[in-house]
């Protein structure tokens, strides 16, 4: 049995990993300040220690407390719009945070990092699919900061032996196909999500965010990778790393579908109407962003289980119908509103 640190474990993506790491023995502690994660995404009997990695102290008691074999570092501000707003925030949230945790680790004798980065490190593709041998150029603030994670661990592996895996994701989306977790962001901005609440009338009607890109139906492609699938990848990827290098993947379904495929996808799943309109391009939107994962699935045997975009939509539909005001439904309570 292994004991892992992991950051953001409250988050969307990192609470899957939390709950991989756990069905298979190993013992887990979160990190998690609670402004994007839940409570209730973390299983009972996994520790939970409520603070912010970028609190020094918090993190340094973490570490004297318990001996880690690895981290995962999910913690991070993630939103593409917010990053341009305030690029210097991200910039120092991101970079300034992964930093400290690996430090952390460095002093401890941890010896393997695993990363969320992103799919927005490449920006624009040159070419599609994306493999790991295209140039990083980000468009955004919030894909620099990962970039700049990156190059900052590859520094810790030069000069302190931190092996490190940086995992690219794609489009995460779906739920734990047992309905044990969900995906619950305030704001939520992601198609699928957003689709499904307008389907179920527990949201606005959707906005497609143009129609007139050089795609077959004009709509912008993107691969959806299933969260389960994700964190497999995790897995295998800490495994990796006991004994191998520091490795870089881009993980996705490696196929695209357009916005107005994810569409069909819900009303197929669901039986009932996405209430849509058409708007105006989002700035900053490539057209088509689809991973190569031959990489991945050479060196690590990763196979994506849940690839069908139908069975991705289906297991979000079924735990937002479940928990139709998220994890907290006390947070739009009488209760709530009253404190
Ligand atoms: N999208 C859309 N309407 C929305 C949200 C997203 O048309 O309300 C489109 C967006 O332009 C992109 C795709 O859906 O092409 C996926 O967007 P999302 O924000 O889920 O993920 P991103 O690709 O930005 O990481």
């Amino acid at each position: 049995m292994a004991r892992f640190l992991v950051t953001g474990g409250a988050g969307y993506v990192g609470s899957h990993v939390v709950l991989a790491l756990r069905e298979r023995g190993d013992e887990v502690v979160v990190v998690d300040d609670l402004r994007q994660g839940h409570r209730a995404a973390v299983p009972a009997d996994t520790e939970l220690v409520v603070a912010d990695v970028a609190d020094s102290r918090a993190l340094a008691e973490v570490f004297a407390a318990w001996r880690f074999d690895g981290v995962l570092h999910f913690a991070a501000l993630s939103l593409v719009g917010e990053s341009m707003r305030d690029p210097l925030r991200y910039l120092s949230e991101n970079l300034c945070n992964t930093l400290a945790v690996a430090d952390a680790a460095v002093k401890a004798g941890c010896r393997r990092f695993v990363l969320s980065s992103t799919a927005a490190l490449f920006g624009n593709p040159e070419t599609t699919p994306i493999d790991e041998t295209a140039r990083l150029a980000p468009t955004s603030a919030y894909g620099e900061s990962k970039r700049m994670a990156e190059a900052g661990l590859d520094w810790a592996d030069q000069v302190h032996g931190l092996r490190s895996a940086a995992l690219r994701y794609f489009n995460a989306a779906g739920a734990d196909p047992q309905g044990r977790l969900g995906e619950d962001h305030h704001p939520e901005t992601h198609l699928i999500p957003l689709a499904i609440n307008a389907a179920l009338g527990l949201g606005p009607e959707l906005t497609v965010f143009g129609t007139d890109y050089p795609t077959p139906d004009g709509t912008c492609i993107r691969d959806y990778v299933h969260v389960t699938d994700l964190a497999d990848a995790h897995l295998r990827v800490l495994d990796a790393l006991e004994d191998g290098p520091s490795v870089r993947y881009n993980v996705g379904n490696g196929q695209g579908h357009s916005v107005r495929e994810v569409l069909d996808a819900v009303e197929r799943v669901s039986g009932r109407r996405v209430p849509h309109s058409i708007g105006p391009r989002r700035a900053g939107d490539p057209a088509v962003l689809v991973a190569s994962n031959e990489r991945l699935r050479r060196e690590t045997g990763w196979v994506p289980r849940y690839a069908a975009l139908d069975d991705i939509v289906r297991t979000a539909w079924a735990w937002r119908e479940a928990h139709p005001r998220g994890y907290d439904s006390r947070r739009q309570g009488p209760a709530a509103q009253a404190a």
